[in-house]
Order: C-alpha cells, then sequence, then structure tokens
C-alpha cells in the first residue's frame, strides 16, 4: 500500500487534505475515477474526495489553510464544495447513501458511511479509495475486487447488476464508455443485465446520453463501442437509423455490402487519423441513407444514387433527436456527408482544374477532413484496389494544393464585392445584386476569369450589357 503514499505525496493537495481533515478530525478519503486511473496510470485532472462529514466545511477549511486561498464553489443542494487549485478540479462531499425510486435516476440521500458511498458507486473499477487520514495514509480500501477487475480488464458492478442498471440507467451507457474508452471487457452478467435492462433508457436525459455517446465515438477504437450498443441493443432506442444499416442483402446472386459494418470501419480509420469528434461524426453519417435510398436494378445490382444529398438532408433531424449540437458543428457534418464522394468523382474524370476549384470552394476550410473521409472510405478487402484508390487520392490531393496555391479558392473572398456591384452598377440593395455575385463566382471558379477587380467588373459589364 506504500506504494499509493508515495504517489499521493506529490502531489501537495493529498498532504494539504489530510492535514486539515486531521485538525478537523474527520476520516476522509480520494475516490472513484482518480483512484482507478492512478492504478491506471491514466492522467486525470479531477479529484474526488468523500469525508465522513461535511465536505462544504472540509473545502472551506482546505482553502484557507492553502497559501492562494482558492475560491470555493458550494452546491449547497448537493452538500458538494468544489476547489480550483492549478488545473486540478477537487470536489468535496460528505459520504452518502443512496435510495432510488422508479420514474427517476435521481435518487433520495442520507449520510452514510464510506461503505454506503462505495455501494452506490456503478463498477467495481470506480468504487476503489484510499485513505487521505493521517493513521492509515495511503491505505487502499477494494471492498469489491476493483484492484482485480483493473488486473483483469474487466466493468462490473459492485452490487446486483439489474437493481445497479435500473436504479440508474446511464450506468449502462457508462458500462459501454468505460469498455471503450479503457478497452476493457463487461462481465457477462453484467452484459445480460444490460441487455436486459435496456429499456430504461428512456428515463435518462438525451444530453447524458449524447455525452456518453460521444466519450464513446472519441475512443481510440469506437468500433467496439458501436459493437457493444448493438449487441446490448441499446443502439435501437437510441439510434435506431444506424441499426438500418445493418445487413447484407442477397438478389439474383446480386449483393450489397454491410453498411453498418463498413461504417465502423471507415470510423476506425478516421479515428487513426484525427481527434476530431465531428469529423468522426461524419464518418458515422456518412452512409446514413443507404437504407432509404437502397434500389435493385436486375443488371446492375444494388444501388444507393443520392444517398449522400438525403444524408446531408437526414442529419439536422438526427442531431436535434441525439440532443447533438444545432449550430456550425452540425453544418460541417452535413456538409462532409453531402459531399463525400466528390473527390471519388474527381478520380474517374478527367481532372479539370474548374472540378478542382469547385472542390476546394465547397469543402472550404473542410477540405483536409474531407480528404481524411474519403481515404477512410476505402475499406476494400482487395489490396490491389484500395492501393490504386488511394493512390488516385493523392494524386488528387496533387492537384487540390496546386489549384488552392495558385487561385485560392479555399476561402473564397471575391475580389469585386457587393458594395462595388451596387456603386458601380447603381443598384439598391436586392435579388439583382445577388444573382451578378453568384455569376461572377461561377465565373471565377470556371476558369473564365481570374479572381481580379478589374477583370470581374469587365465580365459583369460584358454580361449586363
Ligand atoms: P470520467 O471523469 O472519465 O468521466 P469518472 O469515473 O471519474 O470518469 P465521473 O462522472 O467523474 O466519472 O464520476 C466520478 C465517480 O463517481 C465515478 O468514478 C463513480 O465512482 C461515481 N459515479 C459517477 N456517476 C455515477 C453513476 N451514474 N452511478 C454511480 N456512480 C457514479
Ligand atoms: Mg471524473
Amino acid at each position: 500500500m506504500s506504494n499509493y503514499k508515495s504517489i499521493l505525496l506529490e502531489n501537495d493537495i493529498f498532504r494539504l487534505v489530510s492535514d486539515v481533515a486531521h485538525q478537523l478530525e474527520v476520516d476522509c478519503f480520494v475516490i472513484g475515477g482518480f483512484v482507478r486511473d492512478l492504478v491506471l496510470n491514466r492522467p486525470s485532472k479531477d479529484i474526488d474526495i468523500v469525508c465522513l462529514g461535511s465536505g462544504i466545511e472540509l473545502a472551506l477549511a482546505v482553502s484557507n489553510a492553502h497559501p492562494d486561498k482558492p475560491q470555493v464553489t458550494v452546491f449547497k443542494n448537493f452538500g458538494t464544495a468544489m476547489l480550483k487549485i492549478g488545473d486540478w478540479e477537487v470536489e468535496f462531499i460528505g459520504a452518502r447513501k443512496e435510495s432510488y425510486n422508479v420514474n427517476s435516476r435521481k435518487p433520495t440521500v442520507e449520510n452514510g458511511t464510506l461503505e454506503d458511498d462505495q455501494n452506490r458507486r456503478d463498477f467495481t473499477i470506480n468504487a476503489l479509495a484510499i485513505n487521505l487520514s493521517k493513521k492509515n495514509f495511503g491505505e487502499i480500501l477494494d471492498p469489491f475486487g476493483g484492484l482485480e477487475d483493473i488486473k483483469k480488464k474487466i466493468i462490473r458492478t459492485p452490487l446486483d447488476p439489474d437493481i445497479t442498471f435500473s436504479d440508474d440507467p446511464l450506468r449502462m451507457m457508462r458500462a459501454l464508455r468505460f469498455s471503450a474508452q479503457l478497452d476493457f471487457d463487461i462481465e457477462p452478467s453484467t452484459f445480460e443485465s444490460i441487455k436486459k435492462n435496456n429499456e430504461r433508457i428512456s428515463i435518462v436525459s438525451g444530453e447524458r446520453i449524447a455525452d456518453e455517446l460521444n466519450k464513446i465515438i472519441l475512443a481510440p477504437k469506437p468500433s467496439y463501442g458501436f459493437k457493444l450498443l448493438l449487441g446490448s441493443e441499446l443502439l435501437h432506442l437510441i439510434f435506431p437509423e444506424m441499426v438500418a444499416l445493418l445487413g447484407v442483402e442477397t438478389r439474383d446472386g446480386k449483393s450489397h455490402k454491410d453498411n453498418f459494418y463498413h461504417t465502423l470501419q471507415v470510423l476506425d480509420n478516421v479515428a487513426l487519423k484525427s481527434n476530431d469528434l465531428w469529423l468522426r461524426w461524419a464518418a458515422i453519417l456518412h452512409d446514413i441513407a443507404k437504407p432509404p435510398t437502397k434500389r435493385f436494378h436486375p443488371k446492375v445490382g444494388f444501388t444507393f444514387h443520392g444517398h449522400e444529398d438525403l444524408g446531408a438532408r437526414m442529419v439536422p433531424e438526427i442531431f436535434r433527436k441525439l440532443k447533438l449540437p444545432l449550430n456550425e458543428k452540425m453544418k460541417a457534418v452535413q456538409k462532409l456527408v453531402r459531399i463525400h464522394l466528390r473527390p471519388i468523382a474527381l478520380v474517374k474524370e478527367e481532372v479539370t482544374d474548374s472540378a478542382v476549384r469547385r472542390l476546394l470552394f465547397d469543402a472550404g476550410e473542410d477540405i483536409e477532413s474531407l480528404m481524411i473521409l474519403c481515404r477512410a472510405d476505402v475499406t476494400s478487402k482487395n489490396e490491389t484496389k484500395v492501393k490504386k484508390y488511394l493512390a488516385n487520392f493523392d494524386r488528387v490531393e496533387e492537384k487540390l494544393k496546386e489549384i488552392e496555391g495558385k487561385d485560392k479558392v479555399r476561402n473564397f473572398q471575391p475580389a469585386v464585392t457587393g458594395e462595388a456591384i451596387m456603386e458601380i452598377f447603381s443598384l439598391a440593395p436586392g435579388k439583382e445584386v445577388g444573382e451578378l455575385k453568384i455569376r461572377l463566382r461561377e465565373a471565377i471558379l470556371d476558369g473564365e476569369i481570374s479572381n481580379d477587380f478589374e477583370e470581374g467588373i469587365a465580365f459583369l459589364k460584358k454580361i449586363t450589357g
């Protein structure tokens, strides 16, 4: 146990809390995620301290004893208080016992012992505590075998999983999230219980579900979490559009690929290249409209014409239902879904400058993300094909660089502004000005004229006669 003592003593906060608690004559412990991450050797900046007494009083006393007198944020209703010391966030709370009622994930709370407090924790690995009291400083308290489960890489509830999950169904999402983040297995009876209780997810707010889902998506290998979501059928309840991608159909000897597993592979491929949550969402959604656009033609087999456009149109509703932000992030995802096939089209046709300019213009600042997505979308098992496709994308990227260097269309700003058009042609603000701006932009993108003031004005004069 001494090894936790020396690790804790590396951080002055624990010694200070220990001294102050000693003066107040309360016992206190570091508990939960911080301890788990300490054992796993994962960096973490959130410290939860539970004490057998008032967490708020302890927090105030700790702040008072600290040379910087850090500000204490008190949450009276919850009986908790938070201190920010440097980059550390330290939360203080009195040990509590919880009891749940059927319709809410908000428990009734009363003061309790350390054991009561460990009993209310979601998983064995999250129920670990380390004693901060002077006498037993550094001693680890592990009533449910959490250390062993960390070693075996197992997520397991401390008590009967049916009670744990039914009490607070958010824990089902947390179980999947921790296994995705940490690459742990979910112990079989715990997973069975998630399957059995999955419908209880209905009492959890969409925002909390979205938080966990996003953490799954940000895991190093997000497909793992999605396979668990599918296997537990939580995915059917929270995101049925994705389940619709599942399955292969064969007709007259012609089949299409399983778009669910394809999507997961694209997502994992993107995850190897980027930590951007929204690019990962674009990967998840790039083929989302394949089921509703699927057609069978006896000669060519299955087609999904227009899935990129319909998919883009589905994005806002999906974001709204999943309580994801309806802002410029959503617009970027929508755009990537809409144009995800464009670089492939560029490969097929003779690559004209104007096609490249249009792609640069339409992708704007998301061009790198788009190329990551396109490359990730190559999931063929035929290595020769893969090599060929990726080499094609190399060519497209060279072309993109060349044209961007020359024409700077990526953050396109016309040299002739709306104001200039109004002044020179004596126009009032209105539709006509807008139309002239579009004609001008098209001419520049088509390469008829360059993006230059004089040339632009000459062009406009010509077309307005
Ligand atoms: P992370 O900070 O990475 O999200 P964490 O385990 O620290 O992981 P927090 O939400 O910060 O998660 O919660 C801190 C601790 O509180 C957890 O380790 C766990 O012991 C307990 N806890 C949090 N949420 C729940 C819950 N819904 N049910 C039971 N215990 C919970
Ligand atoms: Mg935490």
